[in-house]
């Protein structure tokens, strides 16, 4: 069917790879382009003997005229960005000036102000109208099949929704003191940040991890979960007509909080810039220098992640509750690509994100969230690409 031009070559972009490669009549070729261009070759090297055709190229996807020059000499039909939230804008000034579809899993980054917004990249809006190009953003699993996972459930048993508690929890264990599970740095930025939800039109902004509840999740048992700010909530506000709450809640072992608390106390995880022996250097870049690198976790670690939605609202006159959920085993993926559950969750939606732009399904110009196209097809491919998803409709209520 196409080709596709995959940036980045960390633990997302492993898993992008190994399941495009599943899916050869749509990804007949994939150029593997990053910063590092040994990571590129290392990753072709595990799919030797792939139906799909796989080149590699080096890129510092920072400078837009790289990113330009090589969708030239490639030219695909769409660019998978699974680099770092930070080169956003300029992989979409790319495919702007070329004329290829865009998609991603995370919002754009500033490098100096930890903000998580979506209104840069809203901002492109127009520009893609006009080109009659598909950004498609968000396409991991949270933000991403959270999103497909709403909008599934306002398409097939809600007439309105009134509450969203997003709940992501990883009983994972890699036997590392501390570690992250992805990039060590947007990792950081995102747990240290405040925590905010939406209610009533408003935002609600908590202290970072202050409020602290137990959730007894299908397949992993009782866990702690912590209200966190996580990007979706700003674009289900705005898509989820009517809803009155979203919350966003993530599991933390006391170990990895306790961790944390210290490195942020002694200023590691600070983005501040500091002098270190004549040289400028960030804390929490250096920190993730030291830290286990997220991609060499998935052959220690154990045990499983469920990430799912509980949502509350009504159904011809009469209050219905729904929980829709995904639980990946950490081992099985390893067995299977190589990677972790997390990396694994993310990369298998923003290949189905691709597949869809590229057959023509979720194809209309402009720039859009996961959770504005009809979601059937998406449900239906994450059960054949290794995410099936389960339903109750008497969960526990987070309330
Ligand atoms: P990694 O740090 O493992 O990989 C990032 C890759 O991007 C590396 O190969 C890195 O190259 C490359 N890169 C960084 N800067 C540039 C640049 N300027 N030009 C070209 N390549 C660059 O991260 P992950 O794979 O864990 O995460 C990838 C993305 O997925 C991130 O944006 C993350 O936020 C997102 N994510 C989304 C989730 C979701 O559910 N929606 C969940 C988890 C992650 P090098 O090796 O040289 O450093």
């Amino acid at each position: 069917m196409g080709k596709a031009l995959i940036i980045g070559a960390g633990g997302v972009a492993s898993v992008v790879v190994h399941k495009c490669c599943q899916n050869p009549d749509v990804f007949e070729e994939i150029c593997i382009a990053s910063r590092t261009l040994e990571k590129c070759d290392a990753l072709k090297n595990k799919l030797e003997g792939s139906n799909t055709k796989i080149t590699t190229a080096q890129v510092d996807a920072d400078h837009t005229d790289e990113v330009i020059d090589l969708i030239n000499s490639f030219k695909p039909d769409i660019v998978i960005n699974v680099a770092l939230p930070y080169q956003d804008l300029t992989i979409m000034d790319a495919c702007l000036a070329t004329g290829v579809h865009y998609v991603d899993t995370a919002n754009y980054e500033p490098p100096d102000t930890a903000k998580f917004e979506y209104k840069w990249q809203w901002a492109y809006k127009e520009k893609f109208e006009k080109a009659g190009l598909t950004a498609l953003l968000g396409s991991g699993f949270d933000p991403g099949v959270t999103g497909v996972f709403t909008a599934y459930a306002q398409k097939h048993y809600f007439d309105e929704i009134h509450t969203i508690d997003i709940v992501d929890a990883n009983a994972g264990d890699h036997g590392y003191h501390f570690a992250t599970n992805f990039n060590p740095e947007i990792n950081i930025r995102e747990v240290t940040a405040n925590g905010r939800y939406f209610e009533n039109g408003e935002w609600v902004e908590t202290p970072p991890l202050a409020v602290k509840k137990v959730y007894d999740l299908p397949e992993i048992g009782p866990k702690d979960i912590y209200l966190m700010y996580h990007e979706e909530l700003e674009s289900l506000a705005v898509n989820i007509n009517g809803v009155k709450r979203i919350r966003f809640w993530m599991t933390f072992s006391e170990k990895y909080l306790t961790h944390l608390k210290v490195l942020e106390n002694v200023g590691m995880t600070s983005i501040e810039p500091i002098e270190f022996e004549g040289k400028e250097i960030i804390p929490l870049q250096f920190l993730k220098a030291v830290l286990p690198d997220p991609a060499s976790l998935g052959p220690r670690t154990k045990g499983k992640t469920n990430i799912g939605c509980i949502i509350q609202g009504m159904k011809d006159g009469k209050p219905r509750t729904y929980y829709v959920y995904n639980v990946c085993d950490h081992q099985e993926c390893y067995a299977e690509v190589g990677s972790q559950a997390i990396s694994y969750t993310t990369g298998v939606p923003a290949m189905i994100g691709a597949m869809l732009v590229m057959k023509g399904i979720w194809k209309k110009p402009g720039v859009f969230n996961v959770e504005e196209f009809d979601p059937d097809p998406f449900m239906e491919e994450l059960n054949k690409n290794g995410l099936p998803w389960q339903e109750s409709f008497s969960p526990t209520l987070l309330d």
